[in-house]
């Protein structure tokens, strides 16, 4: 049982030149307290781009896809820079909640959006 994802993006890149894009899905266990947004096993996703001009809009774009496809067309996106100790500089990627539209319940904590992760943009230039 992984923790996480993250080894396959060192591997992609021991075996592949770039240009690189992959998405790296995969179930991963953590020993956490479980609460409504919590569970000790979660599906993880994974993505990794390396190519010339990749730009912040590219992240934004697929991340926003993605999102869309998986909780509906209506969902809003929103990004903000946050501190992730394993990723600097890092952006939170986050969703509106689907179970209350944003209004606020238990499972967002009130806030109105679901937090999905985050990203590293010390490859990225930002134009
Ligand atoms: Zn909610």
């Amino acid at each position: 049982m992984r923790t996480h994802t993250s080894p396959m993006q060192a591997r992609t890149m021991e075996r592949m030149e770039p240009p690189v894009r992959v998405i790296v899905p995969g179930k991963a266990y953590r020993f956490e307290a479980q609460d409504a947004s919590h569970e000790w096993q979660f599906t993880q996703l994974e993505g990794l781009m390396v190519d010339k001009n990749v730009r912040m809009t590219d992240l934004k774009g697929v991340l926003q896809e993605m999102a869309r496809q998986l909780f509906g067309p209506e969902r809003k996106v929103r990004f903000r820079c946050d501190f992730f100790p394993f990723v600097e500089p890092g952006v939170d990627f986050s969703v509106d909640c689907a179970v209350c539209n944003g209004k606020g319940c238990r499972v967002c904590k009130q806030t109105g959006w679901l937090e999905m992760g985050g990203a590293v943009l010390s490859t990225l230039r930002c134009r």
